[in-house]
Parts: C-alpha cells; sequence; structure tokens
C-alpha cells in the first residue's frame, strides 16, 4: 500500500489512517483530495482571509495547505488525532486550528472553504447552513468527494444554503462542486437536533445531525434495550453512545451507577448529555459525557459494566478494526468480576472474538438478526 501522498507543489507527504494499527490495506486519502488539491492552482483567492476545510478525515488537505494556516472543522475525534500523527510524521508543526463542528466561526470571512462531502445529508446540511451565515461574495467554495456520491438532490442543497452551483468533470471518479455565495440565502438558524420519543417510556431522544440512527431507534439498540442489565452499582460505560438512547436507560434500571459517555463524534455526545440532560434533569450529576477514541486514556480496572452497541465502518469502509479496539479496551478497563454486553448482528460472528480475548463469553439473548453477547474480565 502507497503511503506517500505526491504534493502538486512538488514533495510528497507520508499518510496514514488512524488508528495505526489495523489499517494496513486502506489509503489515507482519495482521488477527491487529489483533485481539489490540483484544481487550487487555478483559483485566486484572498490569501490573507482565513482558509476553512471542513471533514478531512486523516488530514491530508490540511496538511498539504499548511502555508495558508488551515482551519481544520470536523465532527470527529480520530480526525484529529490523524492530522496530529500524520503532522508528526512529517515533522509538521501544525500552523492552523481545529474547531468541532459545533464549535462557533469567530474569525473574519473566510477566503477559501473547501469541503469533502459529509457522509450523511443531515450532516451536509447542517454544514452549509453554517457556512452559508460565514462565508462571504468573495469567499472560493469547492466541495469533493466520489462522483458516484454526489446526486442532484446533493446539489439541491448547495443551491438552496449557498447559491448557484455547479460540478467538475470527473477525474478518477471523483468530481468537484462550486458553490456561489449568495448572500441573500443567508440561513439565520442552524437545523436544531432532531427530537423523537423513546416507544415504551416518557422520554424523547435528541439527534444532532451527525449521530447514528438519527431519525429513529436503531434495532440493534432496541434489542438491547429490551435486554438491559439491572441492578448493577458503580461504574458504567457506554462506549460508542450515538444519542446516549442506550446509557439513558442503564442510568434508569441502575438508579446506584454512575454512567460514562464515550463517542469519537463530538455531535453524538452533544446529542446524549442533551438526552440525559432533559430527560433525568435531577442525575446529570451522575452522568460524565467524554469525546474519545474508544477507551483511550480511561483508567484500568475502572468501570464495572460496558455496554456497546460496535460501529462497523469507518469512513467508507467497512471494517471491524474499531469494534475489536473497543473490546481490547474494554478488557483493560473492567475490573476483574466486571462485564462488556455487546449487541451486534448474528454474521458478524463477535463470539468468536470475544472468546479468544476475554476466554469466555455467553449469549444473553438472541433472535433471527442480533445477538447480545456478554464477556466477564476474569483476570
Ligand atoms: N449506542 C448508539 C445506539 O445504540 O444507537 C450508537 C451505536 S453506533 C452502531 C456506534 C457508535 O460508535 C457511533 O455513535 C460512532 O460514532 C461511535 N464510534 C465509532 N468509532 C468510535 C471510536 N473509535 N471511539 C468511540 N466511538 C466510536
Amino acid at each position: 500500500m502507497n503511503h506517500l501522498f505526491p504534493l502538486p507543489q512538488g514533495g510528497e507527504l507520508l499518510l496514514r489512517r488512524y488508528p495505526r494499527s489495523a489499517q494496513h490495506g486502506l489509503q489515507a486519502w482519495e482521488a477527491a483530495d487529489e483533485y481539489l488539491l490540483s484544481e487550487l492552482t487555478e483559483h485566486h483567492w484572498d490569501t490573507e482571509a482565513p482558509v476553512l476545510i471542513l471533514n478531512d478525515a486523516f488530514g491530508v488537505l490540511t496538511l498539504a495547505l499548511q502555508q495558508y494556516q488551515p482551519t481544520s472543522i470536523n465532527d470527529s475525534r480520530i480526525s484529529e488525532l490523524a492530522l496530529i500523527a500524520n503532522a508528526h510524521d512529517n515533522q509538521i508543526t501544525l500552523s492552523g486550528s481545529s474547531l468541532t463542528s459545533l464549535d462557533e466561526w469567530t474569525g473574519p470571512t473566510p477566503g477559501l472553504v473547501l469541503m469533502k462531502l459529509p457522509r450523511t445529508n443531515a450532516l451536509l446540511e447542517y454544514q452549509l447552513a453554517y457556512l452559508s451565515q460565514i462565508m462571504g461574495p468573495h469567499t472560493v467554495f469547492i466541495a469533493a468527494a466520489k462522483a458516484k456520491d454526489i446526486h442532484s438532490s446533493t446539489l439541491k442543497f448547495f443551491e438552496r444554503y449557498i447559491g448557484e452551483t455547479k460540478t467538475s468533470l470527473a477525474k478518477k471518479k471523483a468530481r468537484l462542486i462550486f458553490s456561489y455565495c449568495n448572500t441573500s440565502k443567508v440561513t439565520s438558524q442552524l437545523p436544531t437536533p432532531l427530537v423523537w420519543p423513546l416507544e415504551g417510556t416518557d422520554f424523547n431522544i435528541y439527534n444532532y445531525a451527525n449521530v447514528f440512527s438519527r431519525a429513529n431507534l436503531d434495532i440493534g439498540a432496541r434489542f438491547m434495550l429490551e435486554n438491559l442489565p439491572r441492578h448493577h452499582a458503580g461504574h458504567i460505560i457506554d462506549l460508542g453512545c450515538g444519542n446516549g438512547v442506550l446509557g439513558l436507560m442503564a442510568m434508569v434500571n441502575n438508579p446506584d451507577a454512575r454512567l460514562t459517555f464515550v463517542d469519537e463524534s463530538y455531535m453524538s455526545i452533544a446529542s446524549a448529555e442533551l438526552t440525559v440532560k432533559k430527560n433525568l434533569p435531577t442525575e446529570v450529576a451522575r452522568a460524565h459525557f467524554l469525546v474519545n477514541n474508544c477507551l483511550d486514556d480511561v483508567s484500568v480496572n475502572s468501570a464495572k459494566l460496558i455496554l456497546c452497541n460496535p460501529p462497523f465502518h469507518q469512513q467508507q469502509a467497512i471494517t471491524d478494526h474499531i469494534a475489536w479496539q473497543m473490546f481490547v479496551d474494554a478488557k483493560r478497563v473492567l475490573s476483574p468480576g466486571g462485564e462488556l454486553w455487546v449487541v451486534a448482528n448474528r454474521h458478524l460472528n463477535y463470539h468468536i472474538k470475544l472468546k479468544r480475548l476475554f476466554g469466555n463469553q455467553t449469549v444473553v439473548a438472541s433472535n433471527h438478526k442480533f445477538v447480545i453477547l456478554k464477556a466477564i474480565k476474569t483476570s
């Protein structure tokens, strides 16, 4: 696998995905990044004005454009860590700054905005509304993606929030989107979290734009809720919490426990926090919210119970390396006798992984599609 990215201005960057260990087979950039960077040589923008880069998954754009001190805006802790690690490998001291997808932009009007198309229309809509508030008529705005991910509905979002929009020819199956800022389109309000009632309860679940299964309860999560453990005291972790639905109900079922909600997405953690604050306002003191890559830096032997509905992709790639990392971290963080509960599609065969790692696993419940597995830390 080639890890050397050729810079359009000459030279190359050594780039790897994050986390490093499990992803030797996947490249840390795509044709759309190359297209975007080569296109820039033909554009003129006010180089004194800020440069913003949105959704740069592993840092290629931010590192290639260091001379402009770009601000990288991301919803992902993994992308932030990838940028730091790749900067380190190339002996680059990062000159710009990082913002999360929920941070306000307080700088002057940007001269150049580059966007890698996010995976969901909900996040695209949120980010275009955000950009419409901060771009000016002279801001150059170029988005990039695989051609197959750019639909007429995608372009309609650009037209609705930004202004006239056109696309480039495809190159290596990638395409660029040029959108020209029409200041009469400025959106006064960013899209608010989607709220839906949790069936069988009086609770409402809050979902910012980039949350997994944001429009309704995930079927795996539903199955876990039907089988959620009760009456545990001590520390419980909702690992990969999304909107926080599992952790919320774990707080209800385990009134003597304190909960930590962990996710690598800033919007997920903001959603989980809102979900708990709105539904259990008097219990917030026993909930803690952490944006983190799996359980990095969480203390050994510090949890009694970990609940996990693991992710099965990173960016566009279907992968189980994050699930594996979550299980490995869970084993380290559980105290002896502590339990990891995992809900997953049956065909993923996670029982083999858990048995290998913990030396034991039992099936708590199963149906035609899902299985809930429990592994106990024995030492
Ligand atoms: N618990 C929620 C539910 O059941 O609806 C969400 C489950 S979703 C299948 C998996 C979650 O893991 C997503 O919210 C995703 O953002 C999060 N995630 C992915 N990679 C992660 C990582 N490296 N560290 C922490 N969370 C991660």
